[in-house]
């Protein structure tokens, strides 16, 4: 609860918007520190999708177009839920199994980002967690 008023009183959020390959799937995040708590996760699942996630809080997360593209992965705990565009393919979000009020974004997904090349990419320890 203490994290969501943080998150809420965080001040002005910026809107960024996010699609799959095909496009089929679109989507915004509001975020005001876009380059910030970028993260890879040593899971099996993402090192596999070798990923670089964004975290937003759910409230900053909206699903524009595609729900019907929509296709979703569980597995081991079934907590987290990712999601996928069925017709090409590309990892958009997940829901966090460590906070399920937080949306993770592929951070490639999101346009007119491109990554400073010193930014500080934190590792999450998912493969503890498998
Ligand atoms: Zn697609």
């Amino acid at each position: 609860m203490e994290q969501e008023v943080e998150w809420l009183l965080n001040g002005v959020e910026m809107i960024y918007l996010g699609s799959c390959h095909c496009e089929k799937i679109k989507f915004q995040i509001e975020a005001k520190k876009i380059y910030e708590n970028i993260y890879k996760c040593n899971c099996t699942l993402c090192k596999k999708k070798s990923i670089l996630m964004k975290a937003v809080h759910k409230n900053f997360f909206t699903l524009l177009t595609g729900v019907k593209f929509l296709n979703s992965y569980k597995w081991n705990k079934r907590i987290a839920e990712h999601f996928f565009c069925n017709v090409c393919g590309v990892y958009t979000h997940h829901k966090r199994r460590r906070d399920p009020n937080q949306i993770c974004v592929n951070f490639a997904c999101l346009e007119n980002v491109d990554l400073p090349n010193n930014s500080i990419i934190e590792i999450v320890d998912g493969a503890s967690h498998d």
